[in-house]
């Protein structure tokens, strides 16, 4: 955190450097626009291929083929999910937040992509419809659906607790959920367990300190996100135990939920749509 009493006397001209316009790091202008009308006609008419409910303090998995849709609905009361994403036929490339939070912002909504990591960076979903769009950013600088946070996890909960061994974290459900999907052992499952989207958790930066706060979320039983699979996923979602995150995670204290994942099958992919190929990065580095 920035210092309230800075060691180092500011120059004359500080003033004027603090003054200097920010520009945006990567404009997105030239990245190749998803068609969201294509997409979205595409449901019409969709099949239900597939649903399963993931427990409260617990993860499951899930496979979602390319061209496929799928939905994370919340049910019985508000509840936030920690997702994980692979290609489903090779785990090394798996869901980037940092390079997509640097794309698309601290928390998405419609129309943005999830990017994948080096040396793939594609798209492997895109947010096809978002019923919490209309919370934008409140007076705290909050918003939903993050890519800013991480996952709660037992280590941190450790260290903050002096010890304290907590086994339900988002971490440890989406490590159990990998190795049930693919038959590895924990250790093994771990090392691909990533940095999440924060499916219907509000969260910011205080104004003062830049800490990374939370809220309780404003998602209700109904509300969902649903992304189109630009590749085959396979997914994790942990029912967070921080339940709608208001108070406290890492412990069994909030009250918690499940949460609704189904798929669907559109009757033709959208028009003009194509699976996005590898980044054409040629990897020679300068070499
Ligand atoms: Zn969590």
């Amino acid at each position: 955190m920035k210092p309230i009493s800075p060691e180092t006397l500011a120059p004359p001209d500080a003033g004027q450097r603090r003054a200097v316009a920010p520009v945006i790091c990567y404009p997105v202008e030239t990245l190749p626009k998803p068609d969201l009308a294509a997409y979205r006609a595409a449901r019409e008419g969709w099949r239900k291929t597939g649903e399963l409910r993931v427990p409260a303090r617990d993860a499951a998995s899930f496979t979602v083929p390319a061209g496929h849709f799928f939905r994370i609905t919340s049910v019985e009361g508000p509840q936030v999910g920690d997702l994980n994403l692979w290609n489903a036929n090779n785990l090394a490339e798996r869901f980037y937040s940092g390079k997509t939070r640097a794309l698309h912002g601290t928390h998405l909504s419609t129309g943005d992509r999830m990017w994948t990591s080096h040396p793939y960076l594609r798209p492997m979903a895109t947010i096809t419809q978002d019923t919490l769009d209309w919370y934008g950013f409140d007076g705290f600088g909050g918003a939903v659906h993050d890519v800013i946070g991480t996952r709660c996890d037992p280590y941190t909960h450790n260290l903050l607790s002096h010890g304290g061994q907590y086994h339900h974290c988002c971490h440890s459900n989406l490590t159990r959920a990998l190795a049930d999907a693919r038959g590895l052992s924990l250790p093994e499952a771990e090392g691909y367990v990533h940095d999440v989207l924060n499916v219907f958790m509000c969260t910011g930066f205080t104004r003062d300190t830049g800490q990374y706060f939370m809220k309780a979320s404003p998602v209700r039983p109904g509300d969902y996100l649903e992304f189109f699979a630009e590749i085959d996923l396979l997914g994790a979602l942990s029912a967070c135990p921080g339940g709608d995150c208001s108070a406290e995670h890492s412990s069994d204290a909030a009250a918690c939920y499940p949460l609704l994942v189904e798929i669907f099958a559109p009757k033709a992919a959208p028009a003009g749509w194509v699976p996005p190929p590898l980044n054409g990065y040629d990897q020679s580095h300068g070499r």
